[in-house]
């Protein structure tokens, strides 16, 4: 049916952006194996989209926010609409939480995918342009993005990186209780100190803190407390 209906239907087509990117899809540029370290679905997918050029929109269309032309890079880097606020805000975020600010705003940040944190920060950003853009599009809805909504998509992400580390860490205090060897109890300590180690260094800042159960804190050896 699809055959009669719609002629080549299941044949791609790649638009002009799209056959540059088979020709160069091991581009150091583009950075499609960074953009997994985003870890919310949403945030990945538009990042994926973005770098692929497939994002659900019409070829050579004009933006409602400010009429220029809207291509990709326009909707999440150069539309003067939201360039400034977001910019601010990507700033502000970096300097709370100890990341390293690559500013000003613009798609050179898709080649900064270098922390769990600042990935995360990126792929929030954009889910919200993103957000932004369609309520403006089809509900005619302006709506501002704000600092609270970015942190708030990056608590998410924590949170369930968080879950993840500590269903991990139980099941290694199980084995570390069983053990009755001396030596490889000292191995297994080490281990689960490393694992807290590294979540603190990748999500813990003044910004943004968890509460660690009680029966991990001897296991914690860096600071909880930036108050
Ligand atoms: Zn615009």
């Amino acid at each position: 049916m699809m055959d009669i209906k719609y002629k080549g239907w299941n044949k791609h087509q790649p638009t002009t952006g799209q056959k540059l990117i088979q020709k160069n899809i091991n581009h150091p540029i583009l950075p499609f194996r960074e953009a997994r370290s985003i870890t919310t679905i949403k945030g990945r997918d538009l990042a994926w989209r973005y770098l692929l050029k497939a994002l659900p929109k019409h070829h050579g269309e004009n933006c409602h926010s400010c009429k220029e032309e809207e291509s990709s890079m326009h909707i999440f880097f150069e539309c003067k609409s939201i360039k400034q606020n977001i910019d601010s805000i990507y700033q502000k975020v970096c300097k709370d939480s100890n990341n390293t600010y690559h500013g000003p705003w613009s798609e050179k940040v898709l080649g900064k995918l270098l922390t769990p944190f600042s990935s995360n920060l990126i792929g929030a950003i954009m889910e919200s342009i993103w957000y932004r853009r369609n309520q403006i599009k089809f509900n005619d809805n302006t709506t501002i993005i704000t600092e609270n909504q970015i942190i708030h998509k990056i608590k998410k992400a924590r949170d369930a990186e968080w879950d993840r580390t500590r269903k991990i860490v139980e099941k290694q205090l199980r084995q570390e209780l069983r053990c009755t060897d001396n030596r490889e109890s000292i191995n297994r300590t080490a281990s689960i100190k490393r694992r807290h180690e590294k979540f603190s260094h990748n999500w813990n800042s003044k910004l943004m803190t968890i509460n660690i159960p009680e029966h991990f804190i001897p296991y914690c050896s860096y600071n909880t407390n930036y108050s």
